[in-house]
Order: C-alpha cells, then sequence, then structure tokens
C-alpha cells in the first residue's frame, strides 16, 4: 500500500463533482478556423493561432525544405552540438525586429519563463507579479529562491508601496497581454514606476507578439516604450507566428548570462531547426504583411459591437483574447458542451486557471475568420445564452 492510488483517484473524483475535469479532444486536421474532430468539422475559436500562420503555405514549406536540409531533430543541446544555422539566424532576426541587442531561443515559453527567473533571480532578491500573470511565470518567480510577492491585477499603487518598501534587486514581471483575460498591463506607468524605482521590468508578451503595435513587435511597441524600459523582453512562437518554442531578448549582458546559467536552456535538446526556419518565415510574414493585425482588429470590433448589441458580458479587452464571463464552472462547461454540439469550438476556463467564481468562456479571433464566421459566432452565443 502506498497510497498514491487512493490519493489519485480522490483528486479525480473530486474535479469531476466540481466540474473542473478537463479532457483532451483529438484534432484530425491542421489548426485553422475549421478543425476536424472525431470526423466532424467545427468552428475554432480557441486557438492561439491569431494570425492564421500555423498551417499558411509558406510556413509549410519553409519547414519542409528545412528538414530536408537539417533532417527532424536537433540531435544536442544548444551548448554541445544543437545550435545551428536556422536557429542563430532566427535569434538575430528576433532581436533585431524587438530592437534588442540580442534574442535567445528556448524550447517552449513555459521554460523560457521558468528559466529566465531563475537564473536571474537569487535568493535575498524581490520578485513583484501581477496575480493573473501566467503560471510559468508565477512558478519561476516562485522556484526562484528570491522574496516572490504578488500585487492585485494591474493595481499600480499597490505595485509602488511594495516596491517602495524593498531594497536590493527588485524585478517586476507581467503579461504584456493577459493570457485568460485578454487585457492588457498598464506597460508605461509600470516602465515608469519601475525607472523611478530603479527596479527591472520583465514583459511576456506571448499574446501580442505579432499581433499589437504598427509593426507587429506586440505591447510594448503598442505602448512605444524603448527597450531600454523593458529589460527583459519575452514572447513565445507557438501563439500568433504559428509554430513552437520562444525567445527572450535584451543586453548582450543578459543573453549571455541565460546561455551559461539557465539551467531549461543548457539541459535540454534544442528546438527542431525547421521549427526555427519556419518560424523565421513566419515573422517574415508578420514583418511583410500588415494586412492580418489589421484585418484581426477588425473582426475584434466587429465581435464587440455585436456582443454587445446582444447584451453578452464579454470582459474589457481589445486583444484577440475575448473572454465570456460565466461565473460558475459547471455553468461554463455545458455551455461549452452545448456550442460544441451546434458545431463551434470554445474553451469553458475553470479554477484554477481562473480564480473562483470567474468561470468563463475563453473566445479567441484569429485572422484566418472571417466576418461571417465572426457573425455565426454571435448568433450562436445569443442563442446558447438565452437556451441557459
Ligand atoms: C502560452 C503562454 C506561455 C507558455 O508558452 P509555451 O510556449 O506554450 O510553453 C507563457 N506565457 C504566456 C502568457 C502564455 O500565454
Amino acid at each position: 500500500m502506498t497510497g498514491f492510488t487512493e490519493r489519485l483517484g480522490a483528486v479525480l473524483a473530486q474535479r469531476r463533482r466540481d466540474g473542473l475535469y478537463r479532457q483532451r479532444q483529438t484534432l484530425q486536421s491542421a489548426q485553422g478556423p475549421v478543425v476536424r474532430i472525431e470526423g466532424r468539422e467545427y468552428l475554432n475559436f480557441c486557438s492561439n493561432d491569431y494570425l492564421g500562420l500555423a498551417a499558411h503555405p509558406r510556413v509549410i514549406e519553409r519547414f519542409r525544405e528545412a528538414a530536408a536540409e537539417y533532417g527532424v531533430g536537433s540531435g544536442a543541446s544548444h551548448l554541445v552540438c544543437g545550435h545551428s544555422a536556422p536557429h542563430h539566424e532566427l535569434e538575430e532576426a528576433l532581436a533585431e525586429f524587438t530592437g534588442r541587442e540580442r534574442a535567445l531561443l528556448y524550447s517552449s515559453g513555459y521554460m523560457a519563463n521558468t528559466g529566465i527567473l531563475t537564473s536571474v533571480l537569487q535568493r535575498g532578491d524581490y520578485v513583484f507579479e501581477d496575480r493573473l500573470n501566467h503560471a510559468s511565470l508565477l512558478d519561476g518567480g516562485l522556484h526562484s529562491g528570491a522574496r516572490f510577492q504578488r500585487f492585485p491585477h494591474n493595481d499600480m499603487s499597490a505595485l509602488q508601496v511594495k516596491l517602495e518598501a524593498a531594497g536590493g534587486p527588485r524585478l517586476v514581471v507581467v503579461d504584456g497581454v493577459f493570457s485568460m483575460d485578454g487585457d492588457t498591463a498598464p506597460l508605461a506607468e509600470l516602465a515608469d514606476l519601475c525607472s523611478a524605482q530603479d527596479a527591472w521590468l520583465m514583459v511576456d508578451d506571448a499574446h501580442g507578439f505579432g499581433v499589437l503595435g504598427a509593426r507587429g513587435v506586440g505591447s510594448t511597441e503598442a505602448a512605444r516604450l524603448a527597450p531600454s524600459s523593458v529589460p527583459i523582453l519575452m514572447a513565445t512562437l507557438g501563439k500568433a507566428l504559428g509554430t513552437a518554442g520562444a525567445f527572450v531578448a535584451g543586453s548582450e549582458l543578459l543573453i549571455e548570462g541565460l546561455i551559461q546559467q539557465s539551467r531549461n536552456y543548457i539541459y535540454t535538446t534544442a528546438l527542431p531547426p525547421a521549427v526555427a526556419a519556419a518560424s523565421l518565415e513566419a515573422l517574415t510574414l508578420v514583418r511583410n504583411e500588415s494586412w492580418r493585425r489589421e484585418y484581426l482588429a477588425n473582426l475584434i470590433h466587429r465581435f464587440r459591437i455585436g456582443a454587445e448589441q446582444l447584451g453578452l458580458s464579454l470582459l474589457p479587452s481589445a486583444s484577440a483574447i475575448q473572454p465570456l464571463l460565466v461565473g460558475d464552472a459547471v455553468r461554463a462547461v455545458g455551455l461549452s458542451e452545448r456550442l460544441r454540439e451546434n458545431g463551434f469550438l470554445i474553451g469553458a476556463i475553470r479554477p484554477p486557471t481562473v480564480p473562483a467564481g470567474t468561470s468563463r468562456l475563453r473566445i479567441t479571433l484569429s485572422a484566418a475568420h472571417s466576418e461571417i464566421q465572426v457573425d455565426q459566432l454571435l448568433d450562436q452565443l445569443a442563442a446558447c445564452w438565452t437556451a441557459d
């Protein structure tokens, strides 16, 4: 008798009772506005493929070519012999695009965030995080050994009080766009506060990169921040860029420090080179074809106007993440199931991902959607909401 069996069983049973049980669905198609599951097609409003690049023909073609040239696996970690030309070119392009001295690739955003925080921070430092930050940032802060404090969502005066009370190296960490709410951090105020307090600011722009700002650089560009105000900029490649992996951009010193010390960078196999090559192709599309960002902004506007006319309780978000607040977890799951029966895929987001009592449908829009599909979504939401 180990007790593990009973404990695991009890956890699962409790999750079922609370409406918190999670299930995977198996896609039989590429990511896109329409996906196939168990032979049936669904309109997809829950992916983070905001620009529709995950299955873009040019990105796929570049992936194919690079796989033919560089093989499938990278074969080793970056510091051994896994760092190849496509990785290097992508890092240089990302540094240039974000206006930083250097950029460094990680295999995923989760690994980047935990890897950055656990190597930049030391025991005795302070790290301040917005309480709605992504789990990877919270985990990294908690495991860093630094004194870890959360501040209420976007509450600058609470943060200021905390900063003033702390001495020594202090790092403030926020999502640029909050992943479950879709709202943005007050980056200009944060930058001013950090500069006045001589603290560093780290921004995780997983949901802003490629989507926000005149050139698609993200939240920091939209807030017109100089690179020096955000010493640590992190973003993922698996969302708007449609590929996989993540990067951190910053000074030469920061990047060299991470290469030497970040365990999540050092002790793991490098991304497949073809993923890096495909990511560079996607970045080129972001740079050269601004119409996707502009069209997506129009779809977001169209959706919000329509939802308002229908009296739907959308959270205040201007991003591609448009959560519809439900409250109760069981009700959120019920709505998501009804939508699914009617051919619409929208995830119910429940605790512990979001605070108790704030379960929601997390609707995401993409430049790959048509206006007609967005209108169909609105009709469907109205029907399911009133039937509920
Ligand atoms: C998705 C996400 C991550 C994790 O990135 P992965 O590459 O999926 O591991 C980190 N931060 C935020 C804000 C995210 O939304």
